[in-house]
Parts: structure tokens; sequence; C-alpha cells
């Protein structure tokens, strides 16, 4: 079991929804957090009070991940703060659902940049501390639209797909090293996201889930927290979190 005492971890996109909740839940584990944010800083500069309030140590930085400049200056940052870097959460995303008819170039280029290419941004400049750590991991936020697709989400299934193929071929090539990189599948978890879809269309997702409930951001942090503490030897693989939608 790995010890996550004083270790550092960045979380794209922290500052709400899953990210606030994987945030608080490696800082109650003895984490330091770097939240990262967009927009939003009040959101952000909550979540860092929060985590003091349980006795952990964050702090918050403002980058666009899908801008590969504003990814170096996040990593730059965090390292500069505490000293290091152990864990990477690829967490932050956006949808633009549109069916394929009305998506245009500039709705699936910018859910391909903020979902995807932001992984390759935050990698290419973490990945130099991680493999410095006795503790490295890269875990990505994908979905179950990227195993399952889903309607009027070419642009995002796409990229969270992309993100499945990144983590095992990534997984493959650090593998000696150490550093495990492992990919999470949540179903439909009760976020601002979720929230956003018409209320006759959550009705209709909830009675297609086996458990029959939408999936809590916690549900979500437990298992980034399993995968950091006792994954050792889980590398490459997807943790599906879905109440039974996907099997
Ligand atoms: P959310 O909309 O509540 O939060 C998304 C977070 O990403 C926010 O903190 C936002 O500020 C951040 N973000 C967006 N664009 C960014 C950018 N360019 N740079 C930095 N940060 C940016 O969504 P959520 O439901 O908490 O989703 C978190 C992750 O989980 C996303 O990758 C999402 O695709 C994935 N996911 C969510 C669900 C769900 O049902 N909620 C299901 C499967 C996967």
């Amino acid at each position: 079991m790995a010890d996550l005492n004083n270790k550092v971890a960045i979380v794209t996109g922290g500052s709400r929804g899953i990210g606030a909740a994987i945030s608080k839940e490696l800082a109650k584990n003895g984490i330091k957090v770097v939240i990262n944010y967009n927009s939003r800083s009040e959101l952000a500069e909550k979540v860092v009070a929060e985590i003091k309030e349980i006795g952990s140590e964050a702090y918050a930085v403002q980058a666009d991940v899908s801008n590969i400049a504003d990814a170096e200056k996040l990593i730059k940052e965090a390292v500069n703060h505490f000293g290091g870097l152990d864990i990477l959460v690829n967490n932050a995303g956006i949808t633009r659902d549109k069916s394929f008819k009305k998506l245009s170039e500039e709705d699936w280029r910018t859910v391909i940049d903020v979902n995807l290419n932001s992984v390759y941004n935050t990698t290419s400049f973490a990945l130099p501390h991680l493999l410095e750590s006795d503790a490295g991991r890269i875990i990505n936020i994908s979905s179950i639209i990227g195993q399952a697709g889903g309607f009027g989400q070419t642009n995002y299934a796409a990229a969270k797909a992309g993100m499945i193929g990144y983590t095992k071929s990534l997984a493959l090539e650090l593998a000696k090293s150490g550093v495990t990189v492992n990919a999470i599948a949540p179903g439909f978890i009760d976020t601002e996201m979720v929230q956003a879809i018409p209320e006759n269309i959550r009705e209709s997702i909830v009675a297609k889930v086996p458990q029959r409930r939408f999936g809590q951001p916690n549900e979500i942090a437990k298992g980034v927290i399993y995968l950091c503490k006792d994954g050792d030897y889980i590398t490459g693989q997807q943790l599906n979190i879905n109440g039974g939608l996907y099997m």
C-alpha cells in the first residue's frame, strides 16, 4: 500500500463536481492538492478553504488545460508550491452535445481540445516529476460515453474513447517505471454536467440504470483514492463506476 502522506496531486477542473470531490478525498488521505480551475475562482477557493478546514493543504491555480502554455504554467506552479508531483488527475471536461448534422467544427474541436488534447498538455509537463516519485499515478476521468457512445455526443465520445486508448498505451510505456496509468469511466453522476440535461431525458436515463439512481461525485473519488492507495499492480485499466449501466 502506498504511503500517501504529504504526496502532491493536481486535479484538473478540481473546483466543482467530480473534481472537487476527488480533491477533498485526496486531502482527507493526507495528500496536498493543487486545485486547477479555468474560470469561477470563487469555487476553487471554496474547495481550498474546505480542505484547509480538515487540516490538509491545498492551492488553487487558474489554467485552461486545453492551452499548452497554461498547462505548463499549472505544472510549474504546482511543483514550485509543493516541491514535487506524485499524482495527476485529468478530470477537466466539457460537453457540447448536438447531433452530428448540427455539430459545428468549433463544437468538435473545442470538445476534443478540452477533454483530450488537455491530457497530452498536462502529462507532457507532469511526467518528468511523476517519474521521480515512488508512487506516481496518472488517473484519467473518461466516461461511459467513450465506451458505449451517446446520441448527440460524437465529439465527447471520441474524446473520452481517445482517453482510454491513451491510458492503455502510456501504461505500457511507463509500466517498468512504477508510474501507473488508469482511466475511470463514470456513468451518470449528479453534477452540473448532468443537471444541465433536460428533466425528461434525465428520468429516462435513471430508468435505464440497473441501480435506478445517478452516482454521487464522492463515489468517483473513492475509485481515485483506491487506485492511489492500493493500485501498485493496477495499470492500463478502466474502472467503471456506473451503477451497472455498462458492463
Ligand atoms: P462539471 O461541469 O461539474 O465540472 C467540470 C470541471 O472541469 C469544472 O471544474 C470546470 O471548471 C473544469 N474545466 C472545464 N474546462 C476546463 C478547461 N479548459 N481548463 C480547466 N478546467 C476546465 O463536470 P463533472 O460532472 O464534475 O465532470 C468532471 C469530469 O467527469 C469531466 O471530464 C466529465 O466529462 C467526466 N464525466 C462526468 C460524468 C457525469 O455524469 N457528471 C460522467 C462521465 C464522465
